[in-house]
């Protein structure tokens, strides 16, 4: 075959591999009016080769932002470097419609884009080529993945019944809150208490009922939080409440308050009225605790002390 020949089968096929491959090609002058538009684009945009031929790019896609490309492009000109853009940055450089049946979810198609310097042959660049790749099954899984693990680190925080945090979240709060008591001197008080005789409630009127219970008081506990006050479920039936910026005296009052309403608290289940108490224990916190454990054991010696006193009352822990 003579030469002439080869070259331009040679040409025919790179022109059908550039017509049907699966990104994105742009040509660009540097006055970024459109030279090349390939069949991808031609497919998504439905405009043809033809129809952008010669256009300034921003007047035929108004959103693309105008200042924020030719910085990315700058460089390409002046440095002959490459420029990327990613989804996570921008989510598409091209609004196309997404298609796709799969990630069906995302209304429109999310890029990542490479674009080049392409030079004349004395080394200047005359133009800009943009490879523009369909992202959006990565970038859908991603943001799925992301809402899945916000949901999920939301519910290792909470506690199912009572929507407090549970307990190994709680203490982490109250671990960060013992360190930053150390460092600095201020006040903070932890109260834990706990429903008197409950025992009574789940065996006179079995489990749901005690479930109830259990989550009226969480929600008496929430209507008397400040909003630095840090509750949680410690327990079956125990309740622990970091009083942040709080003196011994100034938790007793929220305590009695507390132990005052769930006093004269009736919960209604299956039209039958039920009522309980509340035992609590204070402690403040004091430099001779070396951990956090401590404090909680102050707390739980003077919620003890309220127990063996006949219940329905507060204690206060002393040193
Ligand atoms: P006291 O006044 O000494 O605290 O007596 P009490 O009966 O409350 O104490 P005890 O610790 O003996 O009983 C607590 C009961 O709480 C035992 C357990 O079956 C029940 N309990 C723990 N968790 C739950 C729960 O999630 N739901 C229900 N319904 N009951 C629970
Ligand atoms: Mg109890
Ligand atoms: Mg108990």
């Amino acid at each position: 075959m003579p030469q002439a020949q080869i070259d331009v089968s040679e040409i025919h096929w790179l022109m059908d591999m550039f017509r049907t491959v699966d990104v994105g090609l742009v040509v660009l002058n540097c006055d970024y009016r459109i030279q090349v538009w390939n069949g991808f684009m031609e497919n998504h945009s439905g405009l043809t080769p033809s129809q952008v031929r010669d256009r300034y790019l921003f007047d035929l896609f108004s959103e693309i932002d105008e200042d924020w490309l030719r910085r990315k492009c700058d460089p390409v000109i002046l440095l002959k470097n490459r420029a990327f853009t990613i989804w996570e940055q921008r989510p598409y450089i091209f609004k196309f419609r997404n298609y796709r049946p799969i990630t069906g979810s995302a209304d429109y198609m999310y890029q990542n884009c490479t674009i080049f310097p392409i030079t004349s042959n004395s080394g200047e660049v005359t133009h800009l080529c943009f490879i523009i790749y369909d992202v959006t099954d990565i970038a859908v899984s991603r943001l799925e993945l992301e809402q899945m693990n916000t949901r999920l680190q939301q519910l290792s925080k909470i506690d199912y019944l009572t929507k407090l945090y549970n307990r190994g979240h709680w203490e982490e709060n109250l671990i960060q809150e013992f360190k930053r008591l150390q460092r600095y001197s201020h006040y903070s008080t932890l109260l834990m208490c706990d429903i008197d005789h409950f025992k009574q409630v789940n065996d006179t009127y079995g489990h749901t009922a005690g479930d109830l219970m259990i989550q009226k008081i969480a929600d008496a506990i929430r209507l008397n939080l400040r909003e630095t006050d840090i509750a949680g479920r410690y327990g079956g039936e125990e309740y622990g409440v970091l009083l942040v910026d709080t003196t011994l005296e100034q938790a007793t009052h929220f305590a009695e308050r507390l132990r005052h309403s769930i006093e004269q608290m009736v919960v209604m289940y299956n039209q039958m009225p039920l009522k309980v108490t509340i035992s609590l224990g204070l402690a403040e916190f004091n430099s001779t605790m070396k951990q956090h454990v401590d404090w909680i054991e102050a707390a739980d010696k003077a919620l003890y002390e309220s127990k063996v006193s006949g219940r329905n009352q507060l204690s206060c822990y002393q040193p």
